[in-house]
Formats: structure tokens, sequence, C-alpha cells
């Protein structure tokens, strides 16, 4: 049974439905999915008119390849081109070093599937349109939320078209950081220390270049690389708010050390000869009350995260071990059965959710 319909009333339109979600991204159109297999009558707004926006992520790790799997979808989405990686290989103080080895976790797919974002959630829109209880807004933007007898019944949205009000049974807020949802609803979050930024650019692909995404890790500092077919997408992570002090000592310096890090883009630096083309991600680690499922997992993630952020990319480390590999990765790379580790935490992470809903008849 559909359980939406729409109606024109007094130029702004109306939409009645069981459950609206706010924010098309992974964990809103997966809901999204979701919901509409099971058979529910459910609504997805996006504010943007696509999904191609680049601060973005492009590993598709085993755990949710396994979540494809069990809705039937691996396969179809294996065809999609993507990259698989299936041991990850850090570049640590000029030493190329394996990491993570995911050839032995106990899933479908041993390997971390390179993939644009974009492609992903167009992928998953495609096959959420098929089912007829699905439906995706685009260009819809929440300003507010519906209250009735201080209850939540629905949202407040901005079209090219004019206002949209939407009532649901359910009002789902996926709309990632800076949330509208959270905001209006009066939502608490805790906020955590964190001590690093990311810069953000493009710098173009030869076929020379090595042959999949990469990390460099040197004094403490960290560059990323990430292989988008004909361009790098990169990654350098700075210690949180000095993005000025770098744009001070001028692009020249900036440039230089991209190819400290990656000698290969020496001759392409110069494509970074404007600021505007260097994006400043500012990192934040929070969470919201989540349920008790989820919450011991994300505490484990989350502390893994500021451990990194605080130990490994922050350039604290001293002069005699600029060159030697540390410790633990030394570890990995004389015993590969230790490399399983890493790839459980990285591949499946704690607790791998698995998709139990039903399938509409
Ligand atoms: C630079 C970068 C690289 C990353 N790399 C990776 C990676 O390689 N692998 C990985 O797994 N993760 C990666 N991540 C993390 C990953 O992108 C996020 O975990 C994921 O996108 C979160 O999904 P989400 O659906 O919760 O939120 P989001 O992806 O932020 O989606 C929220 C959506 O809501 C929409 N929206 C916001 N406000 C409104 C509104 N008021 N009304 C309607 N729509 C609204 C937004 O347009 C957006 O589409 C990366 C993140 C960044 C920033």
């Amino acid at each position: 049974m559909i359980e939406s319909n729409c109606v024109q009333m007094n130029g702004s339109e109306k939409l009645q439905t069981r459950c609206v979600i706010v924010g098309g991204g992974p964990a809103g159109m997966m809901a999204g999915y979701l919901l509409a297999r099971a058979g529910v009558a459910v609504a997805v707004l996006e504010k943007h008119s696509d999904f191609n926006r680049d601060f973005r992520g492009d590993t598709i790790h085993p755990s949710t390849l396994e979540l494809m799997h069990e809705i039937g979808l691996l396969d179809e989405f294996l065809k999609q081109p993507h990259q698989e990686v299936r041991e990850l290989r850090a570049v640590v103080n000029g030493q190329a070093t394996p990491v993570a080895d995911f050839r032995k976790l106990p899933t479908r797919c041993k390997f971390i599937a390179f993939m644009p974002q974009w492609d992903f959630l167009n992928f998953l829109s495609n096959h959420a349109k098929c089912f007829p209880t699905f439906q995706l807004h685009m260009e819809t933007e929440v300003v507010d939320l519906l209250t009735e007898d201080s209850r939540v019944i629905g949202v407040r949205a901005k079209t090219p078209q004019g206002e949209l009000e939407v009532r649901a049974d359910l009002v789902v807020g996926a709309d990632g950081r800076h949330s509208t949802i959270q905001t209006r609803a009066g939502l608490d979050q805790l906020e955590f220390g964190v001590p690093i930024d990311v810069l953000w650019m493009r710098i173009s692909k030869k076929h020379d270049d090595p042959a999949q995404s990469l990390g460099f890790f040197q004094q403490g500092k960290l560059l990323v690389l990430l292989d988008r077919g004909d361009y790098w997408q990169a990654g350098f992570v700075i210690p949180k708010g000095q993005f000025d002090e770098i744009k001070e000592r001028g692009l020249a310096q900036f440039q230089n050390d991209i190819v400290s890090f990656a000698g290969f883009l020496r001759d392409r630096v110069a494509e970074l000869d404007d600021w505007s083309k260097i994006k400043l991600l500012t990192v934040q680690v929070n969470r919201r009350k989540v349920q008790a499922r989820r919450e011991w997992p994300t505490r484990l993630i989350q502390g893994m995260q500021i451990f990194i952020h605080r130990r490994i990319v922050t350039g604290r480390t001293s002069d005699e071990k600029k060159t030697s590999l540390p410790f633990v990765l030394r570890l990995l790379k004389w015993f590969p059965i230790l490399r399983q580790l890493p790839a459980r935490f990285i591949g499946l992470g704690p607790r791998p959710e698995h998709i139990r809903s039903p399938t509409a008849a």
C-alpha cells in the first residue's frame, strides 16, 4: 500500500507520508532504501540538486559491501567503476610499509572498494526509486520542524518551486554536520577537541604515477592521495588553526611541502596556483545521544580517531625517529599475520551491523 499523497494549497505544497528523512547522504539514503524496501512510504529530502560534492569520502569498507550483499545489490554494485584494495600500504618516513591486510576478513569482499561517494549515492538512489513507496526530493532544503502539542509532526522545506510542508509519523534527521534538525530539535551534542584540520585539493594524475590511493606519513605529518581516475584528491593534515600561518608562508612553500611527501607531484604542484583551489576542512568529532547498541562501537572508533589525530598526524615526533618506522609499523612489517588486526578494525569496525529488515512481498 502506498501511504503518501501530495496536495497543493495556498501556493505551498503539502505532502503526507509515513517517514520523512532529512538529508540524502549515505545515512539518509540507506535508511530510505531499507524503509521503502520494507514497504514503508518514505520521502528523502536533499538540499542539493545532485550528489557531486567534493567533501565526500571514497572508501567503501568490507562491512558496507557485506550490507550491499545482504540487500541483494552487491554484484550489480561492483559493476560500477571502482578499485579494490586488498592490502593497505603507507609510505612512512620514505619507506613503503604494509599496514592492513584484508584478505582474511570473514566477509564476502576481502577488500576496500574505492569509489567516489556520489557514485555510491547515485547507485543507491536509482535502486530505491524502483520501490513505489520511495520518493526523493532534490533541491529541497529543510528549514524547520513542524510541531503540534510539543510533538514533532513533520518538516518545512524550501524548494525552487516554493515551500513544501511534509507531515510524517516519523522524522529522521540525517543532515550531517551542522544539522538543522538537531538544532531545531534542541538535541545536545558532545564535542571532542580535535587537534587537526585538513586541506583538501585536486592535483592531476599521470599514467606512470603509483597505481592506487596512498597515504604518506613523514615527521608525524600526513598526506593522503585518493585516486579519482584522471586526478588525485589530496588531503593534507595540518595542526588545527594553522591555515592562516601556512598562507602567510606563501604558495611556493606550500607546494614544496607537498613535493617533500610525494616527489612524483613535482611537475604538477604548480597547478595549486591560488588559495581558492585549497579548501579548509575543519575536522570535528562529536556524537549525539545514540541508542545503546551503537554507543560503544562509536566510542571505540572515535577514541581511535582522536588517538591517531593526537599521536600520529600532528607533527609530534622526535628527531631521531624522523627516518625510522614506528615500532608498531615495524611489527606489522615483520609479522604479516598482525596486519589482520588493523584490517578488521578498518574493514569491519567493532560490532558490524547486518540488515534484518523485511522485504515487502
Ligand atoms: C573530506 C572527507 C573525506 C572522507 N572520506 C571518507 C572515506 O573515504 N570513507 C568513508 O567511509 N567516509 C569518509 N568520510 C566520512 C563520510 O563522508 C561521512 O561519514 C558520511 O558522509 C556521513 O554520512 P551522513 O549521511 O551522515 O552525512 P552527510 O554525508 O553529510 O550527508 C548529509 C546530507 O544532508 C544534506 N543536508 C544537509 N542539511 C540539509 C537540510 N537542511 N535539508 C536537506 N538536506 C540537507 C546534505 O546536502 C548531505 O547530502 C569523509 C568525510 C570527509 C569530510
